[in-house]
């Protein structure tokens, strides 16, 4: 059986968990390494006070005259022999037979036979242990008294350096959980403070459905990461209300464009099953009911259009595409309407600008903005379409009419989404204020540009500026709703 250690899910209690395994082993660190400094240092003043011991017995030390080594009879009064009775002092001779061994000693010994070099030419210092278990540090010395050679060894007992150090563990041990268990308490509070912030944000956040979009999660103005975090998140909130905004509009406007051509389809509908009309007359409703179903066609596809292009599932297919060639076919597939109005449509310009674009979405750019120009010119008026490779980077279509112009106040929002100069007259020239959005996005889409220069009474022209992009190169295709404006 194994047992999972799993990280608290708290951020709260995980900060706290964290600031105390760091604090503890801090503390550990610490505590074992001024430990270990202290203790040594200790051990290092021992051995330093026995040599000072060493160098005051060299003085007391003599022979009796039969040869015994005895200490002198003043080391009883002497202030600073005095100490060297707590201490542990042996003498031997350098065949290791003992000469001298104080009173604290007595029969236990400070290490057996001379170890090789021992205390020749300075002082030997090593550790050890008494036979009674005493913990001492030895330091020995050569002398030589009258022409013998002694080896002098003086210890000092180490029990209270260890006794020291353990009374010293032992309070860290003791002051240890409380200071750890006090820091946890602090850090826990002071980490739910920090928190409690992103707690209100989130349960602010949570209330905001799609209905209260308008709401706003508050911002102190502190400037913190926490004011940040609440200004980013009340941004994404307005561009998320906008984009609601601009779908509901969205929606009601494509009702209402197709509530017109319906009821005007019912109303012929009931026409026709009312009256009790001749043949030639059913021909003639069921004519202009096709022609509203053909209307209705239109805006679906138009709509359908819209809509694919808003959920990305729009893929541009890249080739390399002559750009006039592309503007002669789109004036011969207009041609026929232009006849009608008894209009010209002329071509001028650039006739090898090749750029790498989707000829499908460009050409339906090209059809929008003439089939404009046309409906919207007088009869007999002329139309300009202008191909120019403006840099080596860039190629221009305008199309240039000699309509009524477009108001200053209007020219902003003939990009929008059904938006219709003339409401009534565009109604019956057959627009739904759909197809300069569906241009705008399809250039946009080839990463170019549309503006639109006008003027009452002074024609207009529409200026589309394109990238050449020789090289093939993976564009992506941008939202329909990425635009600011509805299209
Ligand atoms: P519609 O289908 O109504 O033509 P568009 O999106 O193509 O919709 O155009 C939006 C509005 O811009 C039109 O309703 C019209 O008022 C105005 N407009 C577009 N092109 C021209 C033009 N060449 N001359 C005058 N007005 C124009």
């Amino acid at each position: 059986m194994s047992i999972q250690l799993k990280w608290p899910r708290r951020l709260g209690t995980r900060l706290t968990l964290s600031y105390i395994l760091l604090l503890a082993g801090t503390t550990l660190v610490f505590t074992a390494g001024t430990a270990a400094v202290v203790f040594f240092q200790m051990r290092a003043q021992l051995a330093h006070f026995a040599v000072q011991d060493i160098e005051t017995v060299e003085g007391l030390l003599s022979f009796t005259a039969d040869g015994k080594l005895k200490v002198r009879d003043d080391y009883h009064n002497h202030p600073e022999s005095k100490q060297i009775l707590e201490h542990f002092l042996e003498v031997l001779a350098p065949d290791g037979g003992v000469l001298y061994r104080n009173d604290r000693l007595t029969n236990r010994s400070l290490g057996a036979a001379l170890l090789p070099g021992e205390g020749i030419g300075g002082y030997s210092q090593r550790s050890g242990t008494l036979s009674d278990g005493t913990r001492v540090v030895i330091v020995s010395r050569r002398h030589t008294l009258a022409g013998r050679s002694l080896l002098i060894r003086l210890a000092h007992s180490e029990e209270p350096v260890f006794h020291a150090l353990e009374q010293f563990l032992a309070a860290a041990a003791l002051l240890f959980p409380l200071v750890m268990g006090a820091a946890a308490l602090a850090g826990y509070r002071m980490s739910r403070r920090i928190l409690q912030p992103v707690q209100n944000m989130a349960s602010r956040a949570g209330e905001i459905t799609s209905s209260r979009l308008h709401e706003r999660l508050p911002v102190n103005g502190t400037g913190d990461e926490l004011d940040h975090l609440a200004e980013v998140f009340n941004q994404t909130l307005t561009r998320l209300d906008e984009s609601f905004r601009q779908l509901k509009q969205f929606t009601s406007d494509a009702s209402h464009e197709l509530r017109t051509p319906l009821a005007s389809l019912r109303s012929v509908g009931e026409v026709g099953l009312a009256g009790n009309g001749t043949r030639e007359e059913y021909r003639e409703l069921i004519g202009s009911m096709l022609e509203e179903v053909n209307r209705l066609t239109h805006l679906v596809d138009e709509l359908l259009m819209i809509s694919r292009g808003d959920a990305g599932a729009i893929r541009l297919n890249y080739s390399a595409v002559d750009v006039f060639d592309l503007a002669r076919e789109t004036i011969a597939l207009l041609e026929p309407l232009a006849e009608e109005k008894k209009q010209r449509l002329v071509l001028a310009g650039d006739q090898d600008a090749i750029i790498n674009a989707d000829p499908v979405f460009l050409r339906q750019a090209l059809i929008n903005i003439l089939h404009n120009a046309i409906k919207y010119s007088p009869s007999g008026a002329t139309t300009s379409l202008r191909v120019a490779k403006e840099t080596s980077q860039s190629v221009v279509i305008s199309v240039q009419d000699a309509g009524p112009g477009i108001a200053p106040e209007h020219t902003p929002r003939i990009f929008d989404r059904f938006y219709r100069v003339d409401q009534g007259r565009s109604r019956d020239a057959g627009g739904f204020g759909l197809g300069l959005s569906i241009a705008q996005w399809a250039v946009e889409a080839h990463h170019g540009s549309i503006s639109v220069s006008s003027a009452r009474g002074e024609g207009t022209t529409f200026r589309i500026t394109l990238p050449v992009f020789l090289e093939p190169k993976p564009i992506e295709t941008p939202k329909l709703s990425a635009t600011q404006k509805p299209i």
